[in-house]
């Protein structure tokens, strides 16, 4: 396998393109014409540059409305197909892509269309160039792959092929089976494209919305294993419009690419043991055990603020680091860290966020393991040398700029808490809350980072993703997609944040882009935790008496139930798979919280209560504008 993506995925001038994908470490590059008609170099100049970032062209594109014309028009797309050549080989690019004509005064034909490709064959192998025909979901005669290579077959001519784009097929929903008869030395090229299921017109969705292999819903790994079962080991080449690559990150959008890519390889390879497709093998996908613990970066007068809020919360410090300013509390199967370190990455973390929670540490089956998946997969290892006979704990770098570390059942890894830690008696007028686990870690970031972190947890770690769904701040929409792994041991809500105006963007814009905006920990007793709570002086965010009339009519609840929720501020829902019983801490800082959960039976994430307490929590925000108070 080579791996190329298409100079129109990207953001930035050609010459910003052309580096990051250098960069990201493909091998090829498609140049779109456009990206070139704007760039104020020669032809000969741009494939200079793409061979001096140890690049090949794997395509120049579109050549539109060929096939079917009649004359005068036929011999009209002769000549624009020959000025096209006189640029490739400027460029140094030998192969063209022929997309399927959408002219309304095409005509019909597949003999017609074979004989026209016949001959721009004859013209392209005068010059040793190669010409490559796709279907467009919307061709005017042509949409479908099958008939493209019907028209290819007959052409019958060494410089003309087929090029297949996994979009134009699954967007149609065509039986991609009949890919894996194609001969490959027919196949010229093949493009990759996801989406997210939406119903609209093809050409809208496919110019707008599509994404990153394992960033949609199509089945691209069932359409690639099929490129791959015909014995074709070129390029698979990334060919993506979306609006927010388009203004997202340059290296980011390069790194993503890479990294969906392989993990695609790597997905047809274990499904299909027996084909060609020459890619790196991967460590298994992590099964992802627990969260092992959260730490938080903090300093000061905000440590202690910290310390009673835990307290409160029912959590006992019972440990303190050997050597560091570090302190460890604990509730039930849950531990928080609490680093107020003058020095290294939490210090660095608490300077640019404040007091957050920058780290989250997991128990996967091998942590080291774990670690080169991600390095394969273009994750960058996070190394911090431990103090003398201290544990070195595995650890990557998280697209947010967070720390993931990973633990396992390794002899020092299992012994982390004996080894670097040293007990402490607790206090006795702690009251435990009966929090169990930690139920869900959330984070926010950037609407445009939303996808790259989906792709970094799902490419990663053995968990699956929901579809996204929107939540309604009073401020505007926050986009919400989870991923989580099948024993519910290991989810992540994830909240893509559009404006400043939300409480997550907000949050993000405040706190400098820290990504843990709040930890939800579980309870077997919501009514039992809530009275702890109190008795601990912990005072619950409060939900306004509007919710408790509106939940108790949606859900025809009993009168007396919808009090005791309200008197407790517990937030309710309730849908096929169960119960949710949902309590809130009151905002600290810039917007992070504490949720506390019940599920009886219940999958979800409360969404529909997600504006109610939105709304609660915005009266404790200080407007845009005013001073800290
Ligand atoms: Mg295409
Ligand atoms: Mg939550």
């Amino acid at each position: 396998m080579k791996t190329s993506i298409a100079t129109v995925t990207v953001s930035g001038d050609l010459g910003q393109k052309l580096a990051a994908i250098a960069a990201a470490g493909f091998d090829g590059v498609e140049i779109f014409e456009n990206d070139l008609l704007v760039f104020d170099k020669s032809p000969a100049e741009v494939g200079r540059i793409v061979r001096d970032h140890g690049l090949e062209i794997s395509l120049f594109q579109p050549f539109r409305d060929f096939e079917g014309m009649p004359e005068p028009y036929r011999g009209r797309t002769f000549d624009r197909a020959e000025r096209k050549f006189d640029v490739m080989q400027e460029l140094g690019a030998d192969l063209v892509l022929v997309c399927s004509n959408v002219s309304p005064i095409a005509l019909g034909g597949i003999d017609r269309a074979a004989a026209d490709f016949r001959e721009l064959g004859e013209r392209a192998a005068r010059r040793g160039l190669r010409v490559g025909y796709e279907a467009l979901a919307w061709g005017r005669h042509i949409n479908d792959h099958r008939d493209a290579w019907e028209i290819v077959r007959r052409a019958d001519h060494a410089n003309v092929g087929l090029i297949l784009d996994s979009f134009h097929t699954l967007a149609r929903r065509l039986d991609t089976n009949s890919i894996r008869s194609i001969p490959k030395d027919r196949i010229f090229l093949v493009q990759l494209a996801d989406a997210p299921l939406i119903d609209m017109d093809l050409l809208y969705w496919s110019r707008h919305y599509r994404n990153m292999p394992g960033e949609g819903d199509l089945p691209v790994t069932d359409f690639t294993r099929a490129v791959a079962a015909t014995g074709y080991d070129g390029y698979l080449s990334l060919e993506i419009f979306n609006d927010q690559f388009r203004g997202g990150s340059t290296r980011s959008i390069a790194v993503d690419g890479k990294r969906s890519l392989l993990y695609l390889a790597d997905r047809v390879k274990r499904a299909e043991p027996d084909v060609a497709l020459s890619a790196p093998v991967l460590p298994d996908r992590s099964a992802v055990k627990g969260i092992a613990f959260v730490e938080f970066s903090t300093s000061g007068g905000k440590q202690d603020e910290l310390a009673v809020m835990l307290g409160q919360l029912g959590f006992a410090k019972v440990a303190r680091h050997r050597t560091k300013d570090v302190d460890l509390y604990q509730q039930g199967d849950i531990r928080l860290i609490v680093n107020a370190e003058k020095h290294g990455f939490a210090s660095t973390a608490y300077h640019v966020h404040g007091t957050s929670a920058y780290a989250f540490g997991l128990t996967v089956d091998d942590a080291n393991g774990t670690v080169e998946r991600a390095v394969a997969l273009g994750a960058e290892r996070f190394e911090q040398a431990p103090g003398p006979g201290e544990v070195t704990i595995p650890a990557i770098r998280e697209p947010g700029g967070g720390v993931c570390y990973l633990l396992d059942g390794s002899e020092a890894l299992s012994r982390l808490w004996d080894i670097d830690f040293v007990g402490i008696a607790p206090e006795p007028e702690r009251i435990d809350a009966g929090l169990r686990h930690f139920d869900h870690i959330a984070q926010t970031v950037r609407y445009d980072d939303l996808l790259t972190t989906i792709l970094f947890h799902t490419t990663l770690f053995d968990v699956r993703k929901t579809p996204m769904v929107d939540i309604v701040d009073p401020g505007g929409i926050v986009r919400s997609q989870v991923v989580e792994n099948a024993e519910g041991t290991f989810r992540v809500t994830l909240n893509g944040a559009e404006n400043h105006r939300t409480l997550a963007g907000h949050f993000i814009a405040e706190s400098f882009g820290s990504s843990i905006q709040h930890l939800a920990f579980s309870t077997d007793d919501i009514f039992a935790t809530a009275a702890a709570l109190a008795g601990n002086g912990f005072t619950p965010l409060e939900i306004f008496r509007n919710y408790y009339d509106d939940i108790e009519a949606r859900f025809g609840l009993d009168p007396e139930f919808a009090e005791r929720l309200r008197r407790a501020n517990v937030l309710y829902d309730r849908d096929d798979s169960g119960e949710y019983f949902q309590l809130y801490s009151p905002i600290y800082g810039e917007g992070f919280f504490f949720e506390i959960v019940e599920r009886r039976g219940y999958k979800g994430y409360g969404a529909p209560n997600a504006i109610f307490r939105i709304a609660a929590q915005k009266r404790h925000i200080r407007p845009m504008g005013m001073p800290r108070g």
